[in-house]
């Protein structure tokens, strides 16, 4: 028997939408869980970080946590949206002027993205200070192979909307961005896909951290490394690779969906 000839159950696909409350909904309910699990694998640091998700209806506008209030407590119901003035038009919490800066400039210079996260963990910000790229040490690392840019100047607290546009150059087509001296950033198509490349990429950083602290790690070659992108890199497996992780927070904190 050929292999083609079996019938294996297919692999979950991405839900479609008869309306846009209905992904509207959809998208508030992921980010989140997101928020949640960014506080679960401890990538909080005081008030700093933010995951955004496009509006369906309004995609110049964006659901952002509000300012202020710990990732593992948000709700549904705390989430605030943001147009592209930076003023908070749905929710009665503030925005941090930093989220909506560089988000702003990340949604309108990426119309094929739905999400953005940042955040200051740990090996992201010590990472981004060596100023470098990440190297194809790993399978998992080659999901940013040629997929992730370094934005290389970093001048204080982003306030200003033309440095926003300036990182949001800098990551140009890629899937994410390594802020010197700040932190890590990244894109999907869907919120569950950036969520996934930042808990990805943290690790990676991580990885490589340990890696060249204990010698000289080899390297994946160029042709490997490029296939082992397109095969652990897709928007297709950034979505799916999020599923255990929301299906495991909607369990255990079923409160985020109030
Ligand atoms: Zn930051």
């Amino acid at each position: 028997m050929q292999i083609s000839s079996l019938k294996y159950p297919r692999t979950p696909q991405p839900p479609t939408f008869e309306s846009f409350a209905e992904e509207r909904l959809h998208r508030k309910q992921r980010l989140a869980a997101a928020l949640r699990l960014f506080s679960r694998y401890g990538f909080d640091e005081g008030v700093a970080g933010h995951i955004t998700a496009r509006d369906p209806e309004y995609p110049d506008s964006f659901w952002v946590n509000p300012f202020g209030m710990h990732f593992g407590m948000i709700r549904v119901s705390d989430l605030i949206r943001v147009n592209h003035h930076g003023e908070v038009v749905e929710g009665n919490h503030p925005v941090n002027q930093a989220a909506f800066t560089i988000h702003s400039q990340v949604h309108a210079h990426r119309p094929d993205i739905v999400a953005a996260t940042h955040t200051h963990s740990i090996y992201g910000k010590s990472w981004s200070s060596l100023g470098r790229l990440l190297d194809p040490l790993s399978q998992d690392a080659c999901a940013f192979y040629q997929d992730h840019s370094i934005f290389n100047d970093y001048t204080g607290v982003v306030s200003q909307l033309e440095e926003g546009k300036r990182i949001a150059e800098t990551l140009g087509s890629s899937k994410a961005a390594i802020l010197r001296n700040h932190g890590l950033l990244t894109v999907g198509s869907t919120v569950d896909e950036a969520a996934w490349w930042f808990i990805s990429m943290e690790r990676t950083c991580q990885a490589q951290l340990l890696a060249q602290a204990a010698g000289s790690p080899r390297f994946i070659n160029h042709d490997s490394a490029t296939l082992a992108r397109h095969q652990v890199g897709s928007h297709y497996m950034g979505w799916f690779s999020f599923q255990p992780l929301y299906e495991m927070i909607a369990r255990q904190q079923p409160e985020l969906f109030e």
